[in-house]
C-alpha cells in the first residue's frame, strides 16, 4: 500500500521559559538570564540566548553557572504561568489541527494532513501558527516541518531561534547524508563517540550500516536506528486520548519465525474485534507488537483516516505490518495487536445508538 507522505510539523518555543521571564520584566532584556531555584543543589531549568553565550545550558548544576557567568539573574520558576501560556499555545494550535502530540509544555507535534484550510502549504501554516503565538503571547517558537516526527523535530531545531526550517520528501536522504549522528534524538555524547568510532560520522554513513551490525553494537534501538537512517518513522502524532489503547497478545508456546507468525493474525483480529465491540469503540490506528526470543520488542503502526470496523478490516490493516518487521534468526516469542485514535462519540456510526 502506498500510503501519501504525511505533513508534520514540530513547534518548539525558544527559550520558553528564560523569554517568558524576559518577556515579563523587560529590565532584564540583553541580560543573561536564567530560569532555577537559587539555591546550591539546584540545577538550570532555562538559559536565556544570551546566557548560553557563557556556556550555561539548562540541566547544568547552579553551581557551575556561576562560576562560568557571575553576573546572570536569578529568576525562579514559575510553573503555573507556564502551564497557562502552554494551553493558550494549543488552543491556537487547535485553530489549524486536532491533531497535537504534546512533548512538554513548549513543544508538540502536530498532523497537518488533512488540513483544507486556505494554507496552500504546511510551512504557510507553520509561520501562521508562529505568527500567532508572537502576537498573542508576545514570545517566540520554532518550527520543523516535514514528512514524520523524527525530522520534524531535527529540522525545528535547524533555525532556532525564530525560525523554521523544512525538510520535503524529496530532500529527505541529502539531508540526512550529511547530519552528523549527534543530531538524532537519543544520540547522546557516549553513543556519539562509539559510533564514530565504528566509522560513522553522519547519518548517510549509518545508513551504509547493516541491521544485524547495529543491532550487535546498540540492542534493540538497532532496529530504530537502521529505520531512522533511511528517514523512516512510522509513529503517529497522537494526542493523550488517541495513545489510549485497546490490545490483545499472545505468548508463543515456542519462538516463531516472521513467516510462521502470521497464522496467528485471525485469532489476534477476532479478538480484538470482540473487544472493541462490546466497549462500543472504534479506532483508526492499528499498532502490531512483536517480541524477540531476546525479549526487544519492536512496534509497527499504521494510521487510516477512516475508524477500522470488524475483524476482517482488522486483519486487512495488520497483515501488511507484519512484513515491516524484520525477520530476526532468533525468532520471535510473543505477538501483540492493538488498536488506538478511539473515534469520538460524535463520529461513532448510527448503530452504536440501537439497543
Ligand atoms: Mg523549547
Amino acid at each position: 500500500m502506498n500510503t501519501p507522505h504525511r505533513k508534520i510539523i514540530h513547534i518548539d518555543m525558544d527559550a520558553f521559559y528564560a523569554s517568558v521571564a524576559l518577556r515579563d520584566r523587560p529590565e532584564l532584556q540583553g541580560k543573561p538570564v536564567v530560569v532555577a531555584w537559587d539555591a546550591p543543589r539546584s540545577v538550570i531549568c532555562a538559559a536565556s540566548y544570551e546566557a548560553r553565550r557563557y556556556g550555561l545550558r539548562s540541566a547544568m548544576a547552579v553551581t557551575t553557572a556561576k562560576r562560568l557567568c557571575p553576573q546572570a539573574v536569578y529568576v525562579a520558576p514559575d510553573f503555573d504561568r507556564y502551564r497557562a501560556i502552554s494551553a493558550h499555545i494549543h488552543g491556537i494550535f487547535r485553530r489549524y489541527t486536532p491533531h497535537i502530540e504534546p512533548l512538554s509544555l513548549d513543544e508538540a507535534y502536530l498532523d497537518v494532513s488533512g488540513y483544507d484550510g486556505p494554507l496552500p502549504y504546511a510551512r504557510d501554516i507553520a509561520r501562521a501558527i508562529r505568527a500567532d503565538i508572537a502576537a498573542e503571547t508576545g514570545l517566540t517558537a520554532s518550527a520543523g516541518i516535514a514528512p514524520n516526527k523524527f525530522l520534524a523535530k531535527i529540522a525545528s531545531d535547524w533555525r532556532k531561534p525564530n525560525g523554521q526550517f523544512v525538510i520535503a520528501p524529496s530532500q529527505v536522504l541529502p539531508f540526512l547524508a550529511q547530519l552528523p549522528v549527534g543530531k538524532i534524538p537519543g544520540v547522546g555524547k557516549v553513543t556519539e563517540r562509539k559510533m564514530q568510532q565504528l566509522g560513522w560520522h553522519t547519518v548517510g554513513q549509518l545508513a551504509q550500516a547493516e541491521r544485524a551490525q547495529l543491532v550487535l553494537h546498540f540492542g534493540r534501538w538497532g532496529h530504530r536506528l537502521y529505520d531512522l537512517a533511511r528517514g523512516q518513522d512510522s509513529r503517529p502524532v497522537q494526542s493523550r486520548h488517541e495513545r489510549q489503547q485497546l490490545s490483545t497478545e499472545i505468548t508463543l508456546p515456542e519462538d516463531e519465525s516472521l513467516h510462521r507468525i502470521e497464522r496467528h493474525l485471525p485469532a489476534l483480529a477476532a479478538d480484538v474485534a470482540a473487544h472493541l465491540r462490546r466497549k462500543q469503540l472504534s479506532g483508526s490506528c492499528i499498532t502490531l507488537k512483536l517480541k524477540s526470543a531476546d525479549f526487544h520488542t519492536l512496534t509497527r503502526s499504521q494510521t487510516f483516516s477512516a475508524p477500522l470496523e470488524g475483524e476482517s478490516a482488522l486483519l486487512q490493516a495488520a497483515r501488511p505490518l507484519l512484513q515491516r518487521f524484520p525477520d530476526l534468526p532468533q525468532g520471535y516469542r510473543l505477538i501483540g495487536l492493538g488498536v488506538s485514535h478511539f473515534a469520538t462519540a460524535a463520529q461513532l456510526p448510527l448503530w452504536e445508538s440501537v439497543p
